[in-house]
């Protein structure tokens, strides 16, 4: 079933929180199955790795072939809004960049960050939207970490090139999605962050840039996440901003269920 979500219902809000918590339960427990045999740093990032690859099969085989999809890459419009993540997705995406880049590399990867970080942090949606501030990580007009990218970034497509282009800078335009892809996204994130949250870890809702600035900042950071440290807090998501508040508002419930 494919529906462009143009804009959404309340009844099509039930209809896919449903379809998210269905997905969400069996990665829910097979999360905490796992974390059970004990948790290491490998063990963690084989979870988060296998629930990208679980997430992305389910996204790509939509039942009736899904709403043509128009993103291709080089194509980055919407690589300069908030990404909203979550802990083991920052320090994935971290470990990632340590393990694959020169130390070089990683130092520019540092500063980009942190640059961006400054010119961002705390900003809401929609005055982001507008600045038009790239994300760090694209090279070349390319994500240079799209195997490791966020769920949020994994979820977020276009059934309109042009509605992308004027949304660009103009935060009240709208971009035609197809639900089907964003929502097996949520779902496997919201099972993995249940299994997760299950074993008290901390797992605030985040802003990706200045939570990457975090994980990169501190060597040691997944070490210390996994030992119960919570890391993050000047990462959170911005609860002053109504939107951000309400996008809070719905993880406390997701984690607490
Ligand atoms: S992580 Fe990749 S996909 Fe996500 S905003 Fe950054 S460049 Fe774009």
């Amino acid at each position: 079933m494919s529906i462009e979500i143009d804009p959404w219902t309340p009844e099509l809000i039930m209809y896919w929180s449903k379809f998210q918590e269905d997905l969400a339960e069996p990665v829910r427990k097979g999360t905490l199955e796992i974390l059970d045999e004990g948790l290491t740093r490998e063990k963690f990032l084989e979870l988060v790795a296998n629930a990208y690859v679980l997430a992305d099969d389910a996204a790509n085989t939509p039942p009736d072939g899904g709403m043509p999809v128009v993103c291709r890459a080089g194509c980055n419009y919407c690589c300069d809004e908030s990404v909203q993540t979550s802990p083991p997705e920052v320090l994935a995406l971290a470990e990632y960049l340590r393990a694959t880049l020169t130390p070089e590399g990683l130092e520019k990867v540092k500063r980009n960050v942190r640059r961006v970080d400054k010119q961002t942090h705390k900003m809401s949606d929609n005055a982001r939207v507008r600045a038009r501030v790239g994300c760090p990580l694209l090279v070349e007009a390319r994500c240079s970490v799209y195997s490791m990218r966020p769920f949020t970034c994994r979820g977020y497509n276009s059934g309109d090139v042009g509605a992308c282009r004027l949304r660009r800078g103009h935060p009240g335009r709208v971009v035609p999605q197809d639900p089907w892809r964003m929502s097996c996204q949520s779902g496997v994130a919201t099972g993995l962050l249940r299994g997760l949250a299950g074993r008290g870890l901390e797992n605030d809702l985040l802003e990706l840039i200045s939570a990457l600035r975090i994980a990169l900042e501190m060597p040691d950071a997944t070490d210390r996440w996994l030992a119960g440290e919570h890391i993050f807090a000047a990462a959170r998501w911005d609860d002053r901003n109504p939107k951000h508040a309400e996008a809070i508002r719905w993880y406390e419930q997701m984690k607490a269920a």
